[in-house]
């Protein structure tokens, strides 16, 4: 079964506007493998210029990195789903695990934004990972299983085929620590086995599960070279568009 291989870039609270147009366009110009769509995932405020950038590279995508729960009303401060799809927004990371620590999102306000996302027809990039002490307690797949039952199974199979989800072990984000490519491959496999039965085979087959957790040019290939890693989810890496051409080709 072949899945569609991602390459996504976590800028986070990097880059101002003039920053991220000039690293989406040296990123889009380097992007031309069909093989692997490219999803960018700039500030709120780089989006609209992120999004001219990218225009006409049919291979490269535009995420925001976060979105409101509800659709308009008195959140100072938020962003909604519908301010966003005319920037050319298509995907939206949801329960990033800096999300869920900074911002306390749990479970259930994560699966109140999927249904949100998905209802507007976008995608939904869905974290999922574990701390290192629940790690070290052997007790990271249940914990994952978990984070996924809630905020998704209550999906019907045509709504869960939508989505992307994400590994990030929580100990690998920006803490130059890679998982091991067995340590990936373990989880992933896990996760797409829960996958298998809650919703059969094909579906599980069909859905793209990437990596995240310092990918970096050094890593990426030995990472995606496993069967149920299907590209990365990169912070760090992602800023710097030769590294992040390098983990693109990597594939
Ligand atoms: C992330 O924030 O999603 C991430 C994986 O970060 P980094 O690549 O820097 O570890």
């Amino acid at each position: 079964m072949s899945r569609q291989l991602i390459a996504a870039g976590n800028w986070k609270m990097n880059t101002n506007y003039e920053e991220g147009i000039a690293l989406a366009s040296a990123i889009a110009e380097n992007a031309k493998d069909p093989k692997c769509l490219v999803v960018l995932a700039p500030p709120f405020t780089s989006l609209a210029g992120v999004s001219q950038a990218i225009k006409g590279n049919p291979n490269v995508k535009l995420a925001a990195q976060n979105c409101h729960e509800k659709e308009k009303g008195a959140y100072t401060g938020e962003i909604s789903i519908d301010m966003l799809i005319p920037l050319g927004v298509e995907y939206v990371i949801l329960g990033h695990s800096e999300r869920r620590e900074y911002n306390k999102e749990s479970n259930a306000l994560l699966a109140t934004k999927t249904d949100l996302v998905l209802s507007k027809g976008l995608t939904p990039i869905f974290c999922c990972g574990e701390s290192l002490d629940i790690r070290n307690a052997g007790n990271h797949i249940d914990f994952v299983a978990n984070q996924l039952k809630e905020s998704l199974f209550h999906l019907d199979a045509e709504a869960f085929g939508k989505i992307v989800i994400a590994y990030e072990p929580i100990w690998a984000i920006g803490t130059g620590v890679t998982a091991s490519p067995q340590q990936a491959q373990e989880m992933q496999a896990a996760i797409r086995g829960l996958f298998a039965d809650q919703y059969g085979a094909e579906v599980a087959d069909a859905t793209t599960i990437l990596y995240g957790g310092s990918v970096k040019p050094a890593n990426a290939e030995e990472l995606f070279a496993n069967p149920d890693v299907d590209g990365g989810l990169v912070g760090g890496a992602s800023l710097n568009a030769e590294g992040f051409t390098a983990i693109i080709n990597a594939f």
